[in-house]
């Protein structure tokens, strides 16, 4: 069926165009079956309070255990997935998964329980019955719309979508927050912050990078920061991997972030027990 199973996994290595394809058809198969089994699975990444180290929300990070590959980070499929559709039923699935973690999390009885942040692609995003599925998610798993955040792209907001929008409306009158990803990377009009409907504003992690390394780069955060107070945003700073790194966002007024330097993705057994030591833990 594949050039894997005909043998010829000899000069796949060498032909990359083909590699390319039959990787392609091999991986859209096999991530089909993956649905069904237990291949795919969750990690949680800590979102922390900069100043205190409180861990207020987990972002829900989507991974694939395969039998002989090993395992696969999203940058691998995440493509493939949203060319074959199967975006569609696998969002739901992370979906699902994903806030029934967040109501462990609010019974393992932390005073004010994070939120649990899930990324949908655009594809996801404009499928039809999208909004039905999540409230329809949010009671089957009885999380408040609260403890659900929905990560969205700049990509999402590009075209002029009137159904786009109002699903945005739809899920924000419930409840759901929404996020922006990746903030900077795409089209970003800053003025466009003021019409979207929105919530959090997740800043991409090359402005983190930035910040310690460029004045000019600093005082554009700054600016964006400034804009996202006025509008009443929050931000979350991405990819914060040192201290000095913590610091400069603090400095530029950023109120929570995340990264290794707080924690990697870990799996969802460790999380209540991060939770209950975070919870003792002094603020940084
Ligand atoms: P993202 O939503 O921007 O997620 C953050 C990515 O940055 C994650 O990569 C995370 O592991 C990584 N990261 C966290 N802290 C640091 C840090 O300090 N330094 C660096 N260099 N990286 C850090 P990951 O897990 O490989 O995910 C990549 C992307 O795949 C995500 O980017 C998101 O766009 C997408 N993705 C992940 N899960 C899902 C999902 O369930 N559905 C959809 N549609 N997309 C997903
Ligand atoms: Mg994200
Ligand atoms: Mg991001
Ligand atoms: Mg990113």
């Amino acid at each position: 069926r594949t050039a894997k199973s005909a043998g010829t996994g000899q000069w796949r290595r060498y032909e990359p165009s083909m590699t390319d394809q039959v990787r392609q058809s091999e991986l859209r198969a096999a991530l089909g079956a993956a649905i069904d089994g237990e291949a795919l699975l969750l990690e949680y990444q800590p979102i922390v309070a900069l100043r205190t180290g409180r861990t207020v929300g987990f972002e829900a990070l989507l991974r694939w255990q395969h039998p002989t590959w090993g395992r696969l980070l999203p940058g691998e499929f995440i493509e493939v997935a949203e060319e074959s559709g199967l975006i569609v039923p696998i969002g739901e699935w992370v979906l699902g998964a994903a806030m029934r973690a967040a109501g462990r999390w609010r019974d393992a009885g932390q005073a004010r329980a994070p939120y649990v942040s899930v990324n949908v692609s655009a594809q996801q995003f404009r499928s039809d019955g999208f909004v039905d599925t999540v409230v329809r998610l949010l009671a089957q798993t009885g999380l408040r719309a609260h403890g659900l955040v929905l990560e969205i792209t700049e990509s999402l907001l590009l075209r002029d979508d009137d159904k786009v929008w109002h699903a945005l409306e739809l899920l924000r009158a419930r409840g759901v927050r929404v996020a922006i990803d990746d903030f900077g990377t795409g089209y970003s009009a800053l003025g466009y912050l003021r019409q979207i409907p929105l919530d959090i504003v997740k800043l991409d992690r090359l402005f983190v990078r930035g910040l310690t390394t460029s004045r000019r780069q600093r005082d554009l955060v700054e600016g964006i920061v400034t804009l996202t107070r006025a509008l009443s945003l929050d931000v979350v700073a991405e990819g914060i991997e040192t201290e000095h790194q913590r610091q400069a966002c603090l400095a530029t007024g950023c109120t929570y972030g995340q990264g290794y330097l707080f924690a990697v993705p870990m799996p969802e057994t460790d999380t209540v027990s991060w939770l209950a030591e975070a919870h003792r833990a002094p603020p940084p």
